[in-house]
């Protein structure tokens, strides 16, 4: 399926329930590289990937003022890889991996932009802080110590499930989330915190990501097709 410019243009235009302009981040993990194109050629830039040898492979063949956004499950022994150039981790569940990041935005002399995934879905399988594995960093000045890091938010993916109800809870706790650490933020319990960032909704959920106040959606199957992993 060919770019549907059409909802680009739609998606790009959003506002959420605070009527703040809401950031749209093409996914574009298993997506061929004209398809990144068409869309940097129509004026966007920020992408989303998932897989760090697919990231560093597209990163040296687009435009340099393509703005990267990291969203899979990262280990450390690859935040090398993205280092020197990724614009904003999207998917950190550890404070192991916070560790390991800012160690190599150090060797890059540089500040790398992060945001926590929390876990709120009911499925096991899906990664992040939990909230009190979030107040236990938080609270006990750890994060101070990390200065080649900066924390702009969270990112959540609520339960793959037809019941609005559940999505929309799910939503609402990511926000309070977000809300308790702007509260930290005044209140400067740590000094590398900069929240402004809260990114939630996908293809199948953003219209109630933006009711629920997301400033960020990630969307790949409604802009790109669907996906084919065979092919990859
Ligand atoms: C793949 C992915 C998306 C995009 O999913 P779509 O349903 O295709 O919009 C968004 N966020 C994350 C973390 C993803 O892995």
């Amino acid at each position: 399926m060919p770019l549907n410019l059409h909802v680009y243009t739609q998606l790009s235009q959003l506002k959420n329930g605070n009527g703040e302009p809401v950031q749209l981040v093409a996914v574009s993990k298993t997506k061929p590289l004209e398809d990144l194109l068409e869309l940097y050629d129509a004026g966007h830039r920020d992408f989303g990937e998932n897989y760090v040898q697919e990231l560093a492979e597209k990163q040296q063949q687009m435009p340099a003022d393509t703005k990267w956004h990291f969203l899979g499950h990262l280990q450390t022994n690859k935040v090398k890889h993205i280092a020197p150039f990724v614009y904003l981790i999207q998917s950190v569940d550890s404070f192991k991996l916070l560790q390991e990041i800012n160690k190599q935005a150090i060797k890059n002399n540089r500040v790398i932009n992060c945001l926590l995934q929390m876990h709120v879905a009911q499925e096991e399988t899906k990664f992040g802080f939990s909230v009190n594995e979030l107040n236990e960093i938080l609270q006990l000045g750890k994060l101070n110590s990390l200065q080649n890091i900066c924390i702009k938010g969270v990112m959540g993916m609520a339960s793959f499930v037809d019941d609005a109800e559940q999505i929309h809870r799910e939503f609402h706790y990511l926000y309070n989330t977000h809300l308790a650490l702007q509260m930290l933020q005044k209140q400067g319990v740590c000094n590398n915190l900069s929240i402004d960032t809260i990114s939630f909704g996908m293809s199948n959920d953003y219209k109630i990501a933006i009711k629920q106040y997301s400033n960020m959606i990630r969307i790949g199957s409604l802009l790109f097709g669907e996906r084919d992993y065979s092919k990859k």
